[in-house]
């Protein structure tokens, strides 16, 4: 017998960051909210799976990494002995605890959370299977759909072994294997290779263009290369990953290299981390009018509204970048806009980073991306090395740099690797959004000494004149 509801003003699908935050802003415009998730507590991918446990895990690593290089500064530590059960316990408390504190949040919100899964059963109605097995009808006014996306796999490959990871088994960090081969040079390669390598794994890559993080300025990545040059045992660019199979507890992989040359090696494990795909299937898109593009993302206007009124959509499922921060803002403006607000998701500047030791971080406009549209920039670089804080905390090959539209001065996007360069960022997120001039952070105090006054100075350096760095 399936219960059916009366109707809800507003069914959130998903309680990632997406969804959790276009729920709680939805409840906090007066809306009845009902927030939909298979996990016991909102949070997603990100919390669950993501964004929480790598940076915890990352933490780790920098931690490990201090003590070891300390000595420089005077300091001598022995080498950190890795207790993996406790690393596990500290880095699954994090995540209790935040993913708790979500659901307290959304309590008081008197937001409804039902623990399962929902699919479509037409515009206005959905059924929902839930946690304990009943089923339930619900039906509603409003929908955002928040479902987020999953790992991609390589073709003709079968992943359920135990010994072919993706992102959320390597985070469980269950055993660390002598030898792992990371397929894929990106965010996740570079997050978990700094991960299981500060846990004692010999790491091998395999990237199929030719560098890690495609895309990314290379002056940036050329930082986080310098800084990590014997973080992998072996990489290989320009190639890519034929097959893979099992045999004997280890894992057996074909590469083939530019020149069509193959070569066969073993690994005791291996992580796919070859990009995530949105998850559009299972869930009754087919009985909306609910329309995907050519890549399979959600077609969405600039409310977050599909082409059925009745649905709007919001982070990795609407397209790139699949960042949690951009899903959280597009919540937040699909509720907005279902209450009836002038609303509209038109960000200037996603910043992205890479949690790496030393971190790349980026907003707005790339260089890479100007040279590809032909765009006429300047682009203006302090190097860290005429930073007195840098110096201070051994961050010395750090980059700051800006990228200028040369007519109006006006700061079009921002690149830094180095040392908190994730928190650094934000200045330049705000710098891009508010259309501010490059004089605008050049005849802005910064405090002394800190990092952010890289920002400052490369402004300074635009207009010839930069305090610590003479050219004749
Ligand atoms: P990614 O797109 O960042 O990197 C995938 C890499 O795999 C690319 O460099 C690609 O060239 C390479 N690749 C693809 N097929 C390959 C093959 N057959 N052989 C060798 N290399 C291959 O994707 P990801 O690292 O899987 O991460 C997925 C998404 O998750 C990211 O795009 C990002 O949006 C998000 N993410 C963000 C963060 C963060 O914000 N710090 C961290 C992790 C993940």
């Amino acid at each position: 017998m399936m219960a059916k509801n009366e109707k809800k003003e507003v069914v959130v699908i998903g309680a990632g960051p997406g969804g959790y935050a276009a729920a709680f802003m939805a409840a906090d415009l007066g809306l009845d909210t009902t927030l939909i998730d298979p996990e016991a507590q909102p949070g997603g991918v990100c919390l669950y799976r993501g964004c929480i446990p790598s940076k915890a895990l990352l933490h780790v690593a920098k931690l490990k990494r201090e003590a070891l290089e300390a000595d420089a500064f005077g300091l001598d530590f022995s080498r950190p002995e890795i207790d993996l059960d406790k690393i596990r316990s500290w880095k699954d408390e994090v995540v209790e605890k935040l993913t708790g504190g979500l659901k307290q949040l959304s309590k008081r919100r008197k937001i409804k959370y039902i623990r399962g899964m929902a699919a479509f059963k037409d515009a206005h109605t959905l059924e929902v299977e839930k946690h304990d097995g009943e089923k339930e009808e619900l039906s509603f006014q409003h929908a955002i759909l928040a479902t987020g996306s999953r790992p991609m796999s390589l073709p003709g490959i079968n992943t359920g072994s135990g010994q072919i990871l993706f992102s959320d088994d390597a985070l469980d960090i269950e055993s660390i294997p002598e030898t792992l081969l990371i397929v894929g040079g990106g965010y996740i390669g570079l997050e978990m290779g700094t991960v299981y390598a500060a846990l004692g794994a010999k790491i091998s890559i395999v990237e199929m263009t030719q560098g890690f993080l495609p895309g990314t300025d290379r002056d940036l990545v050329k930082v986080f290369a310098k800084g990590n040059e014997e973080l992998f045992e072996e990489q290989w660019f320009e190639t890519t990953v034929t097959d893979i199979e099992e045999s004997d507890e280890q894992v057996r992989v074909t590469f083939e290299n530019p020149e069509g040359e193959q070569e066969e090696r073993t690994f005791d494990k291996v992580l796919l981390a070859v990009g995530r795909k949105p998850l559009t299937g299972n869930i009754g898109l087919d009985h909306t009018g609910v329309t995907l593009d050519d890549k399979g993302f959600v077609k969405v206007n600039a409310q977050r509204q599909t082409e059925e009124p009745s649905i709007y959509a919001i982070g990795d499922i609407t397209g790139e970048p699949l960042l949690a921060h951009k899903a959280t803002h597009e919540g937040r403006v699909a509720a907005e806009a279902i209450a009836g607000k002038k609303t509209a998701y038109e960000p200037r500047a996603i910043p992205a980073v890479v949690y790496t030791d030393p971190e790349i971080a980026w907003c707005g406009l790339t260089e890479t991306q100007a040279e590809e549209q032909g765009k006429q920039v300047k682009i203006t670089r302090f190097r860290w090395s005429a930073s007195g804080r840098a110096a201070t905390i051994g961050g010395s090959t750090g980059l700051t740099k800006l990228i200028i539209d040369p007519g109006s001065d006006r700061i079009l996007g921002v690149g830094i690797a180095g040392k908190q360069a994730g928190d650094l960022i934000s200045e330049a997120v705000l710098a891009v959004e508010m259309a501010a001039l490059a004089s605008d952070l050049s005849l802005t105090i910064h405090p002394h000494p800190t990092l952010s006054e890289t920002l400052m100075e490369a402004a300074e350096a635009y207009y010839g004149h930069p305090t610590h760095i003479f050219k004749r």
